[in-house]
């Protein structure tokens, strides 16, 4: 294998899923194992350009080329270390990230771009496999001590950061698990909960200390953080979802995609789930066509829907990329997943107008194509007349967005939200002196890796707040 030509000799490869039909049949991850050598190969297709432009792409400001280099030369160790420099945990982003960094992959111009993400999930197996990443608790104490309240991703790689800065980390965690949206939203079939639990094993035998059930502005009182904490950094998400008041909304079977996500998640995990939502035997309506419609999709199937739709307003994306998301901007369109192999059908521009129902609940939603149509520079959506119908739906499940995080603790605090009713902040500092923030919390709904990205630069902020200067790396630094 020669690196300088491997883009020229091997083709975009990733491993394959198991068949559609087997794999609706458990919550287990759909992916099948994929040789080391091939991973190699792929590895080799980067073609470690002077410009790296995957490295700006990605939130993170992972060192793509250098950590490729390492695979290719199959030194694990070295691709850990790179990897870890930028990044606390690959096993989620190369699972779950819809990757940036491959749709700003110089390769990516003329040919499918390099397997990033693939590339990224293997140097975070391999890292635990062969013991390059294994509990190391910092070597002295600082005796300050940071609340971070929520458990995601945000709130983990923030955690994570000032534990190994010295300082002693308390996570609060409303629920009864940790993880955020890694445990509770994101299904099985995307992300194993062992692949969670491994990780704050480690993190808890380095120190870090998780209060679940704990809900800070309920049980946990919000000025007892303020007196026995140095700083509180807040990672509580986006939690509250966009609603869609049409009429029949109040009729049984409209849920919240979160509701039926969370209670499948804890069935999955061995929990008893007194009334869970279910769409067996059902026609399932998915409203929303992100990650989160992606997943109800995904396991409305698993629950054997008699059928599943799903909806979105906007029109159907090209197929290549258009004017406004020229490369390596990353595409403005909504992804495919692999929900969509799966089985059910899509409608684009499609807009809900009713739900339909009787006192023992929803029958039908009524529909309406829609057109988009330049008005004086804004796209506005006109009804196509005579293309109302119904359509028979006995579950519904909203899909479409959160709008901002939950406004009671932030008030508790008295922290500044802005108009969208996120945390307002300074370089992830809020108007209280030793409040901080990160996540969707304060960038509104998003993803993991920039969840990570954020925890890991508020962390920054915390300890230089804490100790007048920081040695924790920022991602600025890597470029
Ligand atoms: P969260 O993960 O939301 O965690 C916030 C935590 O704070 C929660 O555990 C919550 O219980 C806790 N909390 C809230 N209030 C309090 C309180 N007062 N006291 C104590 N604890 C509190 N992104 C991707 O990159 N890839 C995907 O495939 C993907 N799929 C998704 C699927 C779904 C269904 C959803 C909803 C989102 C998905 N996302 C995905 C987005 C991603 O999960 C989020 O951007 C990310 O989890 C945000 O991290 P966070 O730490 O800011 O918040």
């Amino acid at each position: 294998m020669s690196k300088k030509d491997g883009f020229l000799k091997y083709k975009r490869e990733l491993p394959e899923g198991r068949p559609p039909k087997e794999r609706v049949g458990d919550f287990k991850e759909i992916l099948q194992p994929f040789p080391e050598t091939k991973t190699k190969e792929q590895a080799a297709r980067c073609m470690d350009c002077g410009v790296p432009f995957c490295h700006s792409g990605c939130p993170l400001g992972n060192i793509i080329p250098e950590f490729n280099d390492a695979v290719y030369r199959e030194d694990w160790e070295e691709a850990t270390e790179i990897m870890y420099s930028t990044n606390n945990f690959p096993e989620f982003t190369g699972r779950i990230c819809p990757a940036p960094c491959e749709a700003s992959c110089v390769l990516g111009i003329n040919k499918p771009p390099v397997t990033i993400e693939h590339i990224e999930k293997m140097i975070g197996e391999k890292s635990f496999e062969l013991g390059y990443i294994k509990a190391n608790p910092p070597e002295s104490r600082t005796e300050k001590r940071v609340a971070v309240i929520g458990s995601g991703p945000a709130g983990l790689a923030a955690a994570d950061q000032l534990n190994k800065a010295g300082h002693w980390v308390t996570v609060f965690e409303r629920d009864d698990r940790i993880g955020g949206l890694l445990r509770y939203g994101i299904p099985d079939f995307k992300l194993e909960k062992w692949v969670v639990e491994r990780r704050l094993n480690l993190l808890s035998e380095e120190g870090v200390h998780f209060k679940v059930n704990s809900e800070v502005g309920r049980n946990v009182n919000p000025d007892m953080l303020k007196e026995d904490y140095d700083a509180i950094v807040i990672c509580t998400g986006s939690t509250v979802p966009r609603d869609l008041p049409i009429p029949g909304r109040d009729l049984k079977g409209i849920h919240f995609a979160m509701e039926f996500l969370k209670q499948q998640n804890k069935e999955v995990a061995g929990d008893d789930v007194a009334d869970k939502v279910s769409a067996k035997g059902k026609h399932v309506v998915v409203i929303g066509g992100g990650d989160t419609g992606s997943d109800c999709i995904g396991t409305s199937h698993r629950q054997d829907a008699a059928s599943v739709l799903q909806l979105e307003l906007l029109p159907q994306p090209p197929r290549k990329r258009g004017d406004l998301d020229p490369w390596p901007l990353w595409p403005m369109t909504l992804r495919t997943s692999s929900s969509h192999e799966e089985g059910g059908e899509r409608k684009w521009s499609v807009l809900t107008k009713e739900f339909i129902g009787d006192e023992n609940g929803l029958t039908h939603i009524k529909l309406v194509d829609i057109e988009w149509v330049n008005q004086g520079g804004r796209q506005n959506m006109q009804e196509i007349q005579g293309t109302e119908r119904d359509v028979p739906c006995e579950l519904a499940l909203l899909s479409i967005g959160f709008t901002h995080p939950e406004s009671p603790l932030l008030d508790a605090f008295g922290v500044e939200k802005t108009k969208g009713g996120t945390v307002a902040d300074k370089n992830f500092k809020t108007n209280i002196e030793n409040i901080f923030a990160a996540g969707d919390a304060r960038r509104g709904q998003s993803l993991v890796v920039w969840a990570i990205s954020e925890g890991r630069e508020a962390a920054r902020e915390v300890d230089k707040y804490l100790m007048g200067t920081t040695e924790l790396p920022s991602k600025n630094d890597s470029f």
